[in-house]
């Protein structure tokens, strides 16, 4: 019987974790009562620095129940890094990653299990229905997995961090060592045999999204950026595009010149390729800046986070921690 473990990022989630924390135990001990699991699973909460009573709710739920460990990180990481982390100290023979706002069906953890007894090493979490995300949620997703396609990128569609790794899988993942580490691009590469289950995601059981619009766009870009060199591709393209027009404006100067009366080229000509190219070279310096900042951060190579404190109902053996 394979011990558990359900990984949970938590950032400012007071509002839900005591009833998160009720009803993840509550599965485990459905799991371990039906001989599924390990008596000595455990839902191990990682607080991302959180700035509420988050920590102080994970103690007391630790203090109180044998199935709850918490983790505290020195500040706030990031929801990747938050996972990671619980990750790395797990030394659980599977891990499941869930958020700890139960929008994700808690119900199909079971059938999870039942796929990796079956020889799955990863079993994806996928939502068949996103009625209850904004208009707004629903059509950026999937403008975000077309542009990704696009540039050669394939995610697993309307995967989040909602997944079951094996052990074989968690030791593969420590051999990434990239800073800006994106798990949902990352974990398919691995390989292995993977697997999905579908369920229906909810609406947050209470409080609100701790992923605003400027914390998505930063995850696409660090979905494209980390997987896909096309931009810096189509910058080359861009260039032969550009140097080709050029070509005819000169060859058309150079016309005007020899064989019509118009020997001064108007003041259109001069400007129009003058800003359009200024624009083209500003926006080719903004993609490969932004390669190159990676590049500046992945040299580096500054630790992702650090753990402050970890509190647990059971002794759990706790992992080196990069
Ligand atoms: N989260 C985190 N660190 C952050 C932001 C979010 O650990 O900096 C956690 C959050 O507590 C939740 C999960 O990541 O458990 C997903 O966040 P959220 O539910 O707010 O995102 P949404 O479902 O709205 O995309
Ligand atoms: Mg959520």
């Amino acid at each position: 019987m394979p011990t558990l473990h359900l990984v949970v990022p938590c950032y400012n989630e007071e509002a839900v974790l005591a009833e998160s924390c009720r009803q993840f135990v509550e599965l485990l001990e459905k799991l371990i009562g039906k001989g599924k699991i390990n008596a000595s699973s455990q839902v191990v909460f990682v607080d991302d620095g959180s700035r509420d009573k988050t920590w102080l709710l994970i103690e007391k739920e630790a203090s109180r129940r044998s199935h709850v460990t918490g983790i505290k990180l020195s500040r706030n990481r990031g929801h990747q890094n938050a996972v990671l982390a619980g990750l790395m100290a797990s030394n659980a023979d599977v891990v499941i990653t869930i958020d700890a706002d139960l929008q994700d069906d808690i119900n199909v953890i079971e059938t999870m299990i039942d796929h990796h007894a079956q020889g799955s090493e990863i079993v994806y979490g996928v939502r068949n229905d996103r009625s209850s995300d904004s208009l707004f949620k629903r059509n950026s997703a999937v403008a975000f997995y077309k542009l990704l396609a696009w540039f050669g990128v394939d995610l697993i569609h309307n995967h989040a961090d909602f997944r079951l790794m094996s052990r074989k899988i968690i030791d593969a993942l420590r051999e990434y060592n990239e800073v800006n580490l994106y798990l949902r691009g990352i974990i398919p590469l691995i390989g292995f045999k993977a697997t999905t289950v579908e369920y229906v995601r909810k609406e947050r059981f209470a409080g609100e999204t701790k992923y605003p619009l400027k914390k998505m766009l930063k995850l696409a870009g660090e979905a494209i950026t980390s997987f896909s060199t096309v931009p810096l591709q189509m910058i080359t393209m861009l260039g032969f595009i550009v140097f080709g027009c050029s070509l005819l404006v000169g060859g058309w100067v150079i016309w005007t010149a020899l064989f019509t009366k118009n020997a001064v080229p108007g003041w259109a000509s001069t400007v129009f390729p003058l800003t359009l190219l200024g624009g083209i070279q500003l926006l080719c310096l903004g993609v490969i800046g932004a390669y190159l900042g990676k590049i500046y951060g992945e040299t580096k190579s500054r630790p992702r986070y650090f753990v402050e404190r970890t509190v647990t109902g059971l002794p759990v053996q706790d992992r080196e921690l990069v």
